[in-house]
């Protein structure tokens, strides 16, 4: 068994009535990238602060490298935090900044400078040292926040939300920098988001964080593709889900009547159980060949189709029944199908999912 580097065992936090993080159990490798994901207000910057030192639990231990921190205040924490606002001191320059973790650590002014240099280097900021705050770009000061954390040499990084207030392209880069730096210095790093697409592209694990409690936990594709939840199923992306009845089940299949006829799919169940079954917009299309077996949507009628650049995502209604609830497929974008368009669509059976409530 590998060693955590941080572990939540049983973690609550309340506030008067209000349950923040509800019995959080999580166990974080060393070197390892885990987003917190989830809706605003779920509890993601609760769960952080309690690893950081900032919240203290209402129960529950925090162990951070085998030792008991629950208690400990922030600055003797083996942890470092980047604030979603970067909390940078205006009146400081760019290395008084950067600095200001190591003089609260007490370390001597030789080791300070050396540190300041570095990790300003790291994030790409070399020369920057002497500029004010108010003269960065967005970019360059979420840079000086994490290369003020980064100069403490944390064993683990823990991040709100850094990105949130970016532009996409810059958010996009500082997603790929923010990978390499990881990797390559081989720090443990807990990352807040409330996007799914940011969590997708940076994360190792992924925790989704609904109500105050860890709904789904594991890799990015598993989550996507193999939601073990409703919730994770439409928080992930969008998805189509057809809610039905067991039929009948065996050798873990089981057979779902739903509103576009059976469906086979595999997990368990007991005849009469109310389920769901999930299908992604680009795991449905008109193509019928395939080796695989494969499921009948039906008869469908197009409505609206919007161009996506790669693709376009149609939405059809079953001719045979229009009052249902719209399906969201994908189409290549060299196709142009038009509103009225009849066509017969069809999935993988091996892409479903099945979900309880
Ligand atoms: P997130 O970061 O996912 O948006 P938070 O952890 O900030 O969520 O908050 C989770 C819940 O706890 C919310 O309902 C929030 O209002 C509540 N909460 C957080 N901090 C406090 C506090 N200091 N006092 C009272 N309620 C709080
Ligand atoms: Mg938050």
């Amino acid at each position: 068994m590998t060693e955590s580097i941080v572990q939540l065992d049983h973690v609550s936090k309340t506030y008067g009535p209000v349950t923040a993080v509800d019995d959080v159990s999580l166990n974080i490798a060393p070197g390892e990238f885990v987003v917190l994901l989830g809706p605003s207000g779920s509890g993601k910057t609760t769960i952080l602060s309690m690893i950081g030192g900032f919240t203290i639990p209402s129960s529950g231990t925090v162990t951070i490298n085998g030792e008991d921190m629950t208690d400990t205040p922030p600055v003797t924490r083996p942890t470092v935090t980047v604030f979603q606002d970067y909390a940078l001191f205006p009146h400081m320059t760019v290395s008084e900044n950067v600095e200001f973790g190591l003089k609260m650590r007490k370390l001597a002014k030789g080791i300070r400078q050396q540190r300041t240099e570095q990790s300003l280097e790291i994030v790409g900021l070399a020369g920057f040292g002497d500029r004010g705050i108010h003269q960065l770009s967005g970019g360059q000061r979420q840079r000086v926040a994490l290369a003020r954390a980064l100069a403490v040499e944390p064993a683990v990084l823990l991040l709100d939300e850094p990105l949130g207030a970016l532009d996409l392209k810059i958010r996009h880069q500082m997603q790929d920098e923010l990978v390499h730096l990881q990797k390559n210095l081989g720090v443990t790093f807990v990352h807040v988001t409330h996007d799914q697409e940011e969590a997708m592209a940076i994360a190792d694990n992924i925790a989704l964080i609904n109500e105050g409690k860890i709904e789904d936990y594991g890799p990015p594709d598993r989550i996507y593709l193999r939601p073990a939840t409703l919730f994770t199923a439409r928080f992930m992306g969008e998805s189509n889900i057809f809610e039905g009845t067991v039929k009948s089940s065996r050798e873990g299949t089981v057979t779902v009547g739903t509103r576009i006829g059976d469906i086979a799919v595999s997990g368990e169940g007991s005849t009469g159980d109310r389920v769901y079954v999930s299908l992604r917009p680009e795991q449905i299309c008109p193509v019928t060949e395939s080796a695989e077996e494969m499921i009948d949507i039906g008869e469908v009628r197009i409505g609206e189709v919007i161009f996506q650049g790669t693709h376009r995502l149609c939405r059809v209604v079953n001719t045979a029944d229009q009052t249902e609830k719209p399906i969201v497929f994908r189409l290549p974008a060299e196709q142009q199908p038009r509103t009225g368009d009849v066509m017969r669509l069809h999935a993988k059976s091996s892409h479903a999912v099945l979900l309880k409530k």
